[in-house]
């Protein structure tokens, strides 16, 4: 388990890289619930809670055969062996939601979003994971504010049990692909400001610098052809 301090350290970094208006917490009580606020729910994870995923990053679930046999399988059947699933370093959690922060009826332009990553640190480099998965909200914070589906009421079920405004990103995922240009761009954007923030104080053998230096060289790549 991690100390306090070492998760005050990876809410800080998050923190740090973000837009002034992201308010990245570690506890439910710290969100700042006011206008035009997205609030990030860092939720640190354990050995217990482990999320393993195919080589393309799908979800696979445990299952168990009539013999006892113990195999994973994804969404579209595909079955694999415990060797050939591996733990998910982080991922978002759910979808983003939008809320107006105050009671109806006031005037209030703007409205307080939420949305939680879950983060596994000790299974690898969390910055460059943090960095990955920052860049996945701020495509869906992006794509919220551009198809202005949030304004749409929709029937919603969260856990925080609010009367919430979803956003539909299903349809843009499909169209751009679940690392396309916009999310990209997002990461070069968070990458280059973790670069500027902290890497001074990050060790020139910190594995960050591989996992990130590679990640970025490989969307340059594809931005050319
Ligand atoms: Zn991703």
């Amino acid at each position: 388990m991690l100390s306090d301090v070492q998760k005050e350290e990876i809410r800080r970094f998050a923190h740090r890289i973000t837009p002034k208006s992201w308010n990245v917490v570690l506890r439910l009580e710290d969100e700042i619930k006011k206008p035009c606020v997205l609030n990030i729910l860092l939720s640190i994870q354990g050995p217990k809670s482990e999320v393993f995923t195919d080589h393309f990053g799908n979800k696979c679930y445990p299952c168990e055969s009539k013999d006892g046999i113990k195999y994973f399988q994804n969404r579209y059947g595909d079955v694999f062996l415990k060797s050939q699933v591996k733990p998910a370093l982080g991922m978002v959690s759910g979808r983003m939601v939008f809320k107006d922060p105050t009671p109806s009826g006031t005037k209030c332009k703007g409205k307080v979003g939420k949305i939680t990553i879950k983060l596994w640190p000790y299974l690898g480099d969390w910055k460059g994971t943090l960095i990955h998965e920052l860049a996945h909200v701020a495509v869906y914070r992006y794509n919220a504010f551009k198809t202005r589906e949030y304004r749409k009421k929709a029937l919603f079920k969260n856990p925080w049990n609010i009367d919430s405004k979803t956003l539909l990103i299903k349809k843009t995922l499909l169209r751009e692909g679940h690392h396309g240009p916009a999310f990209q761009r997002a990461f070069s954007t968070l990458a280059k400001r973790a670069i500027r923030e902290f890497g001074a104080e990050i060790p020139a053998d910190d594995i960050f610098w591989t996992t990130v230096r590679y990640e970025l060289k490989q969307y340059e790549r594809r931005r050319k052809y």
